[in-house]
């Protein structure tokens, strides 16, 4: 689909979308509305047919996979669209240095024809007037050289001020391109990035390297009794929660729509398990308020699983291994840590 839509097309679709959302039992947020759009607009040859596939085959679409169609449909494309403008940016810059280059390349050449010319002239120069007017002559043709060294250089220093800008803008487009928008932590393509360099730091160092996986208990049934814009501001509370018992050196994702990960290099099972706890705990014991009206909606609490990478396993394996832990924590009961080798613990009342 091509051009400008009038208000009522705009409308048609926008409803469309949200219908087949709705039959999909897909959650409305922003980043599937993208997707959606997109598709019932057919403004996507490549999205459409992908995402044909998965209606038509009539079971749930996982929440990962849709977020994976945003990431390389949309967050990609911007990126892309970045690159090719500071690219552009970059070579006209580049492309007036060159050329100023070129002038005062001629410029030197002539200032040095200048130079042999009077030169050759002292020797057969005799009169004071024409001497005087040679030497003015090369005064002149100084002046004019030094007046473009100084343009030069000006130049030079406005170009590279112009590309540390351009270097400054691409390094936001790739800052926001690997963040979630709602939390402000990791999303999951930073989150994969992670994972591998965490785990060839694992292997090269022979340090341990340990996961937390992070879901909210019975947040859908939240979400239907405080609305999804509450249980928004409950997924960035949990994001907070989690940022505020890691290191800098490790990495908190929002691994899907309420789920999170961490990445934690160079740390033990121990002590993941320890971060994981007090996050659970310290979740557990919040009363949370709704932001806009004050309202007490009571307290959530959330479910985690931890793993240690073991030699020479892939980050696939490492993920599913913790992904049982979170499952295991769940079916004990929720509000619960599991490690390996271990059942739940931690959990005052089963949520
Ligand atoms: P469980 O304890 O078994 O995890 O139960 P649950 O209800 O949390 O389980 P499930 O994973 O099936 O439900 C997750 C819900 O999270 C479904 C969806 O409506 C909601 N959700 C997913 N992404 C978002 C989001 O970005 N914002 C909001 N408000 N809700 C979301
Ligand atoms: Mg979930
Ligand atoms: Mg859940």
């Amino acid at each position: 689909m091509t051009g400008r839509l009038n208000s009522d097309e705009g409308i048609d679709l926008a409803r469309k979308a949200l219908d087949l959302m709705a039959n999909n039992s897909v959650a409305p947020t922003a980043h599937n509305y993208a997707v959606f759009t997109a598709y019932v607009a057919d403004s996507n040859q490549e999205l459409s047919s992908e995402l044909q596939l998965h209606i038509d085959s009539g079971g749930p679409i996982p929440e990962a996979l849709l977020e994976d169609f945003y990431d390389r449909f949309f967050t990609f494309k911007r990126i892309q669209d970045a690159v090719m403008d500071v690219g552009g940016a970059m070579s006209r810059e580049l492309g007036a240095v060159v050329k100023m280059l070129e002038t005062a390349e001629r410029d030197t050449a002539a200032y040095g024809k200048a130079l042999e010319g009077a030169s050759g002239k002292l020797d057969e120069t005799t009169d004071t007037a024409s001497f005087k007017q040679m030497v003015e002559g090369l005064v002149a043709a100084t002046a004019r050289m030094q007046r473009r060294s100084r343009e030069l250089e000006q130049r030079l220093q406005e170009t590279s001020q112009e590309v540390d800008q351009l270097r400054t803008n691409l390094e936001k487009v790739r800052e926001e391109a690997m963040t979630d928008a709602l939390t402000g932590v990791a999303n999951r393509k930073r989150f994969d990035e992670s994972m591998r360099r965490a785990r060839r730091d694992a292997e090269v160092k022979g340090e341990p390297f340990s996961l937390i996986l992070c879901d909210i208990d019975h947040f859908k049934r939240f979400n239907d009794t405080w609305g999804h814009q509450t249980g928004d501001q409950i997924i960035r509370f949990v994001a907070a929660c989690l940022s505020r018992f890691s290191a800098d050196t490790q990495v908190v994702a929002r691994y899907g729509g309420e789920e999170f990960a961490v990445v934690l290099p160079n740390t033990s099972q121990h002590d993941a398990h320890t971060i994981a706890e007090k996050v659970r705990a310290t979740i557990e014991s919040k009363r949370l308020l709704r932001k806009s009206t004050n309202e007490d909606l009571g307290n959530i609490t959330v479910s985690l699983g931890v793993s240690q990478f073991k030699a020479s396993e892939s980050v696939e394996c490492l993920i599913e291994r913790c992904d049982t832990n979170l499952y295991k924590s769940k079916q004990t009961g929720r509000n619960r840590v599991t490690v390996d080798g271990q059942e739940g613990s931690g959990s005052r009342s089963a949520a």
